[in-house]
């Protein structure tokens, strides 16, 4: 059954980050160097970027969305410790990551929370298994940007 044939209050949200197991494959690309990238799509009409990639532009409505390996570098903009769930061990930490040209999106975050600060440099975590995961990134990689 398409999900789209369910009620309402039952389709999963498009316009939020499905981190659910097996999605890993749709969320994260691997560049021809090796290097892992959030995926997303982004508009031929209006070359705007989202992650995940949605079937209609939320900027200019379009419906020429095609996908495309976005970056792994990002800021943290906010982020939350978790210390109650049903599904995954906690503490946790998550929050939402932008990326360059406008995306942002919402991931687990490792570190120390102690250590996080909002604007600080990640890097997209490989290997993920639950979505997009995000670290602090290197020294070296702060003083690239
Ligand atoms: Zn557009």
């Amino acid at each position: 059954m398409d999900t789209h044939d369910k009620p309402a209050g039952e389709r999963p949200d498009d316009t939020m980050p499905n981190l659910d197991l097996g999605e890993t494959e749709r969320l994260v690309a691997r560049t021809p160097l090796g290097e892992h990238t959030v995926m997303g799509g982004e508009c031929g009409d209006c070359s705007a970027r989202m992650a995940p990639s949605r079937p209609v532009c939320p900027n200019c409505g379009g419906t020429n969305i095609h996908p495309a390996a976005l970056d792994s570098l990002g800021t943290l903009y906010s982020f939350s410790v978790v210390h109650v769930s049903a599904t995954r061990e906690v503490p946790y930490t998550i929050g939402y990551v932008d990326l360059p040209k406008n995306v942002r999106v919402l991931a687990a975050i490792d570190g120390d929370p102690a250590e996080l600060r909002c604007d600080q440099v990640v890097r997209l975590v490989p290997d993920t298994g639950d979505g997009w995961r995000f670290a602090p990134a290197s020294v070296e990689e702060k003083d690239m940007r």
